[in-house]
């Protein structure tokens, strides 16, 4: 049994979460609560160049609607913060300087210019270049500088950066919980830049020092970050430190398999990728997000989880509780997960029926307040109960429901041709007749009453009692008959049923 594994998500605030990210977040929050572990979120705003506005409290505002608690970070405190990367800024110049020292990193002065004039040389000969253990010494760095003259470049300002100094033709061992062993030769490794002389750390230097400062013990994380990883031994290695296991998890994959899903394909394929809706600040433009299209956040979780993870059994629909419980990184698969449209509509059709009409009330009041619709709560639940199985999105509701609340105002002329059949008017009125005469309604015998009028004079049933329908809902669609009408009210059909007799008429055929 593993001890108290504290893990971390550590999203850069460079836009809307990605629900690729949202998975990450989750599989780290699954583990970290199957194993008695901590959760906590970290921000990585070390590139302000790429920072966005709002980007932050979006993270936040997503994780609560998703129903994912962290336990530490940002917004909640906790012992190791400040667990925003920006306020951590004077933190992470010793560690660079302490790499410095002990050989494992150098300062280089090279211009953008001076770089790029290698890569255009490296170009012309069909090369590409890299800043490694065979052209470090060709460049301007304090490998390459007398001491004197690093000493006196650093004093003046000028600026610099730090680069890690990979061990020529060293193979490094990546211990991954879900590939195994990945072994990369040092050659192959460009020697990356730790940090810059504005003060800043990049991403490697500042993750490395903050999961070991904040003592994570798992890192787990996408697929596109298995390439830092040999660097990020190195550092571990480096500084002395225990590295913590990493788990790279699988790639999330277009509905047809073909590359990863990307933040434009949501809209283009119809679908959010995002979980909540987003507008860009700059560019005002919106992407669809999973709440506004009407998902629920349980069922939005429950899908998350089983792309590229089962419980090792058929099982497909399982609480946050049973996620938890039946949670281990060695049922992740290694293969990408193809996301499925049709899938996240069934989670959320069966969530939705999971729910008692109480629990759907709150989303469907707005709706009804939307459309000018005020209406008795224990009527709305009523209704709830009534079409919640015809509802893939809580967005549906008002087009499976807003019969019951507005009589309707057009017949569907498919449905007109089929049922409304000749002396229509005069046996609705019959029917109308019958069922005033119920007070209270009684739904059993208004129906044994109509059905023998309808066979005492001979009548075709489907015709008779889909017009009636088609009086009440403007269309041949809706739940039971009698319990809509006992629903609805007798009074409320008598009026409907009279404004299409006079709208639609007799026909003659
Ligand atoms: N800031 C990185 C990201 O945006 C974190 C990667 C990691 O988990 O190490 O995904």
């Amino acid at each position: 049994m593993l001890m108290n594994p504290r893990v971390r998500f550590a999203p850069s605030p460079t836009g809307p979460l990605h629900i690729g990210g949202v998975r990450t977040a989750l599989y780290n929050y699954l583990f970290a609560k199957k194993n008695n572990g901590t959760f906590l979120l970290r921000i990585e705003d070390t590139d302000q160049t790429r920072f966005v506005e709002g980007a932050e409290e979006y993270i936040i505002e997503a994780f609560q609607w998703l129903g994912i608690p962290f336990d530490e970070g940002v917004g909640i405190g906790g012992e190791y913060g400040p667990y925003r990367q920006s306020e951590r800024k004077a933190m992470y110049k010793p560690y660079a300087e302490q790499l410095i020292r002990d050989g494992w990193a150098y300062y280089a002065f090279d211009t953008p210019e001076q770089l790029d004039a290698k890569r255009k040389e490296a170009e012309s000969q069909k090369r590409t270049f890299q800043y490694d253990a065979s052209t470090r010494m060709g460049m301007v760095n304090s490998l390459s500088l007398p001491a004197e003259e690093v000493a006196a470049r650093i004093a003046s300002g000028a600026p610099y950066v730090v680069r890690f100094k990979y061990p020529a033709d060293l193979d490094i061992h990546v211990h991954d919980l879900i590939r195994g062993e990945v072994v990369i030769n040092s050659n192959l490794l460009d020697d990356k830049v730790l940090y810059k002389s504005d003060g800043m750390p990049t991403y490697h230097l500042a993750n490395i020092v903050d999961d070991h400062t904040m003592k994570i013990t798992h890192v787990i994380r996408g697929e596109e970050w298995l390439p830092s990883a040999p660097l990020h031994v190195m550092l571990y290695k480096a500084f002395g430190w225990e590295a913590p296991q990493f788990a790279h998890l699988p790639l999330l994959l277009k509905p047809d398999g073909n590359g990863k899903l990307s933040k434009r394909d949501g809209d283009r394929l119809g679908f959010p990728v995002f979980p909540l809706q987003w507008r860009d600040p700059k560019s005002g433009e919106t992407s669809s997000g999973y709440r506004e299209s009407g998902y629920l956040p349980d069922a939005v979780v429950n899908m998350l989880a089983l792309l590229g993870w089962n419980p090792g059994n058929d099982q497909e629909l399982m609480s946050m509780d049973e996620l938890v419980e039946y949670f281990s990184i060695d049922k992740i698969s290694k293969a990408g997960a193809k996301f499925s449209l049709d899938k996240a509509k069934w989670f959320n059709h069966e969530y939705i029926l999971q729910k008692s009409a109480d629990e759907l009330y709150p989303y469907f009041e707005p709706i009804l307040r939307e459309k000018g619709v005020t209406a008795d709560p224990d009527y709305v639940k009523a209704v709830t109960d009534l079409i919640k199985d015809r509802l893939n999105f809580l967005t549906d509701f008002w087009e499976q429901a807003c019969y019951f609340f507005m009589a309707p105002t057009e017949y569907d002329p498919q449905a007109i041709k089929k049922r409304w059949k000749e002396n229509m008017p005069e046996y609705l009125r019959a029917i109308l007749n019958i069922l005033k005469g119920f007070a209270p309604f009684d739904k059993q015998q208004a129906h044994d009453a109509v059905m023998a009028y309808i066979q005492d004079n001979g009548l075709n049933m489907g015709q008779v009692l889909n017009s009636l329908r088609l009086a009440i809902v403007g269309a041949a669609r809706g739940p039971e008959l009698f319990t809509m009408i006992e629903l609805i009210g007798v009074d409320e059909v008598v009026a409907r049923t009279e404004r299409a007799i006079e709208a639609i008429g007799d026909i003659h055929s």
